[in-house]
């Protein structure tokens, strides 16, 4: 394959950790207010032609990808868990009920991460390692979750972006994979560091609202400044621009989840070419990919 102009795959030997989180369009935490979890059941599903084809465009890269899977979703669509594991990617948690760690108890918390875990497995036949909570909702306040986390047997998390966010965000975290407790690593979202402030890379609204060459920029920089893997991240809800509108919330949130949704398959097309991609156990793990 001809490389584009600008590609910085030939001459960067970095690879870094693609990740989808897997949750319908209705399931996203800026909703919450405005569909509860009992008319999850009555909602057109769409999760299953977006999975196929975020796969497809992976088969094309010829990349992996880890899929942090809502334990709903994993009961729902056992199949669609197979076949992702069957092309060779890694299956990880979501967590169960979608509920952000920093809004539940550590019990409960800790009741919700164990059931996704042992659902997935029990769908899938292979063992979960990681972790990510529901909107990168693990901060300064609540990090008794990652007591939880190792309690409930994983052995990675990715739940922090260390940037100033109105819904998450943790800005004085550590910026790469680091150790949280014995045994338990956590990978944060990728961030670019200018001035001493990090702002985002690693995916979400942003991927779809700034020019693709901004992200490109900032992958490219972390691999060479930093030396580091980014981790990324985006939804199977993102590649679907016919996906039923919810009209309760507000202009500032309809925004950030409708905004450009066309344009993110040939986006990822072109983030898959111009950089190595690899599922995140095997990146940070070193188990076998
Ligand atoms: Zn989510």
């Amino acid at each position: 394959m001809n490389s584009p102009p600008g590609n910085s795959f030939p001459t960067n030997p970095v690879v870094n950790a693609l990740t989808i989180d897997v949750e319908d369009y209705f399931q996203v935490s800026a909703f919450a207010p405005h569909i509860s979890h009992d008319e999850w059941d009555t909602m057109e599903c769409r999760v299953e032609q977006n999975i196929e084809r975020i796969l497809s465009l992976l088969g094309d890269a010829g990349a992996t990808a880890t899929f942090f899977t809502l334990g709903w979703i994993a009961q729902r669509y056992p199949e669609m868990l197979k076949r992702i594991a069957s092309d060779g990617h890694e299956l990880a948690s979501h967590g169960f009920s979608h509920r952000r760690a920093s809004e539940q108890s550590p019990e409960q918390f800790l009741a919700d991460i164990r059931l996704a875990k042992a659902v997935i497995e029990d769908v899938s036949g292979h063992h979960v390692l990681g972790y990510r909570a529901p909107s990168f909702s693990i901060g300064a306040s609540n990090t008794w979750a990652f007591d939880a986390i190792a309690e409930a047997g994983y052995h990675y998390s990715s739940s922090i972006y260390p940037i100033r966010h109105d819904h998450y965000g943790m800005p004085d975290a550590p910026r790469f994979a680091h150790e949280v407790l014995p045994g338990l690593i956590e990978v944060p979202i990728a961030t670019v560091r200018i001035l001493r402030v990090n702002l985002p890379a690693g995916g979400g609204g942003y991927f779809r609202l700034l020019p693709y060459a901004l992200s490109r920029w900032a992958i490219a920089r972390i691999n060479r400044n930093d030396n580091r893997p980014a981790m990324f991240y985006f939804h199977p809800w993102e590649l679907d621009p016919d996906q039923p509108r919810v009209y309760g919330p507000g202009p500032k949130t309809r925004f950030r989840h409708y905004v450009n949704l066309r344009r993110m398959a040939p986006r990822l097309t072109r983030l898959f070419r111009d950089f190595r991609w690899q599922r995140a156990d095997s990146l940070f793990l070193g188990t076998p990919a």
